[in-house]
This record gives C-alpha cells, sequence and structure tokens, in this order.
C-alpha cells in the first residue's frame, strides 16, 4: 500500500509539472487563449518535450496499475482506506487518497481486464510519444494493427459461436427469434426507442417501427407491418453478403440502408473490412 502511495505521488507531481510546462508554452509561445487544435498541441509539446520525464511518468502509469491490481482482492484495503481519508485531508494529502480511491474503485470494477487496459494504455501513450518524437505528421491517430484487427475478428467469431450456443438452449418466442438464417438480431432481438418515442429496429438502423404514444410496445413488436419487414431484410441481408465471403460479422445493414439506401448495399467502411479480411497474398 506505501509502495502503491509513493508511485501515486510521485505519478501526481511529475503530471502537474508536465501539463504546467505544456500549458504555458501553449499560451505563451502559441497563444491558445480560448481553444486549441491538434497542430498546436503537438508542436507545443515538442517544444516543450522532456522525453525522459514522459516515459517516466508512463513507468509510472504502469507500475501503479499492477501494484492497485495486486492490491484490489485484499479483503483489508477498503476499510483502510477509509479510514484513512480524514488524516490524510488533515495532512493536506486529501487530493492524493481521492486519486488512490479513485484508482482502486475503477480497478475493482474492471477486474480481470484491469490488466489488459493499463498495458493497452500506456502501450498506446508510449507510441504516440515516439511518433511525435520522430516528427510524425499525424502522431495522435490511432490506427489499428494488422494483429489488432485479426484478433478483433477472432473474438467475434467465438462471441457469435457462444451466442448461437446459448440460442439453442432458450425457448423462442417466434416474432422474438433470432433465427441462423438472420443477419443479425436488429427488430428480433432488440428494438431502440428515441426520446420522442419511436421506435427503430436498432440503433444503427433508423427506419421507424412505430411510436410509444400510439401504441404498446407489445403491439409494435407483435403487429408492426415495418418490423416484420426488417426481420425478413436480415435474412435477405443474410442471403446477399454471403457472396462477399469474409463478410459477415462487423456488417451493418443499418448502416448500409443510411449510407447507400440499400440494407445490403456495400458501405465504404464494409468495402474497408472485406479487405481487411482477404487473406494476404502470397
Ligand atoms: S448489425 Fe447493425 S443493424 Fe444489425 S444489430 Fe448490429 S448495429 Fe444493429
Amino acid at each position: 500500500m506505501l509502495h502503491a502511495a509513493g508511485l501515486a505521488l510521485e505519478l501526481n507531481a511529475l503530471s502537474h509539472e508536465l501539463d504546467a510546462r505544456l500549458t504555458q508554452t501553449l499560451v505563451e509561445a502559441f497563444r491558445c487563449h480560448d481553444g486549441l487544435d491538434e497542430v498546436a498541441y503537438v508542436a507545443a509539446y515538442r517544444q516543450c518535450a522532456r522525453y525522459d520525464l514522459r516515459h517516466r511518468q508512463l513507468d509510472l502509469v504502469d507500475q501503479l496499475g499492477q501494484d492497485l491490481q495486486r492490491l484490489v482482492p485484499k479483503p483489508f484495503i477498503h476499510t483502510a482506506l477509509k479510514l484513512a481519508r480524514g488524516p490524510a485531508r488533515l495532512a493536506g494529502l486529501g487530493e492524493l487518497h481521492r486519486f488512490l480511491d479513485t484508482g482502486f474503485h475503477a480497478f475493482r470494477h474492471m477486474g480481470a481486464d484491469a490488466g489488459t487496459f493499463v498495458t493497452t494504455v500506456v502501450g498506446r501513450e508510449r507510441a504516440i510519444l515516439e511518433r511525435i518524437r520522430a516528427g510524425h505528421p499525424m502522431p495522435l491517430e490511432i490506427a489499428p494493427s494488422r494483429a489488432g484487427m485479426a484478433r478483433l475478428f477472432e473474438l467475434q467469431r467465438e462471441r457469435a459461436a457462444a451466442r448461437q450456443a446459448d440460442q439453442e438452449r432458450r425457448p423462442t418466442d417466434a416474432t422474438a427469434e433470432v433465427a441462423d438464417s438472420k443477419h443479425c438480431g436488429a427488430g428480433s432481438a432488440t428494438v431502440t426507442v428515441d426520446p420522442f418515442g419511436n421506435v427503430y429496429p436498432c440503433v444503427q438502423w433508423r427506419r421507424r417501427v412505430g411510436n410509444l404514444h400510439e401504441q404498446s410496445i407489445q403491439t409494435i413488436w407483435r403487429q408492426s407491418r415495418e418490423l416484420a419487414e426488417v426481420r425478413r431484410l436480415a435474412v435477405d441481408v443474410k442471403q446477399a453478403i454471403s457472396q462477399h465471403g469474409p463478410l459477415g460479422v462487423g456488417f451493418c445493414p443499418g448502416l448500409a440502408e443510411q449510407e447507400t439506401g440499400d440494407p445490403p448495399g456495400l458501405y465504404p467502411a464494409a468495402r474497408r473490412l472485406l479487405e481487411l479480411r482477404q487473406p494476404p497474398a502470397g
């Protein structure tokens, strides 16, 4: 616990020092009084950069993350933090206590994913830092790597298989059934309601199928002709896009309708997805 508090103290002080220097450069050298854009931010960052200290800052985040992950499961830690709140405030360390307390709560909610979260954030920040140092023209842009996309598709396939196994075990309502023949559950597994009571098959599929001020959700769910049409289209879409081979999970008929006017239409992001899913040549 003391080790984590020491790291938090150093991280806090270092972050304040680096942020103060950057803010001063932005205001004095770049005249950023009312707003900020990426170009000014990166230029100011380069002008006052202390890359060694920025790397130290990320080392501290990494170590503190590991410490918190190790400490969170311990049963006494939350009581100890609660008891320390008053004395910390009296000793002028209230901000540090709040920082640690917030960190503990966040890590407790993340559970086993906390390690991945810290590794991902630190890895991305280091990559950005190196792109700033190397003079990259758009250093803050983060693009997924090919390996990252491959992993995402693998996870999507695993989840789709788990969902299918789960559906096979569950009894189904004829209207709610997400049959194997449908591309997705828009209008079959879910609907979306906007602040005016309009009902849509999905947050992405903006085709109005009813309004809660005119009919009950049960009537819309069971009798809406528009919703029945969407369920039929979900079947057509599955058949239509099967001709594109690896395109499947990730294709969105709602987005397709918005961008091409046709639920199975190939919109630009779907074309890019298809390209990424083609096996590498050779
Ligand atoms: S694929 Fe698109 S339309 Fe279908 S459920 Fe997902 S977001 Fe909604």
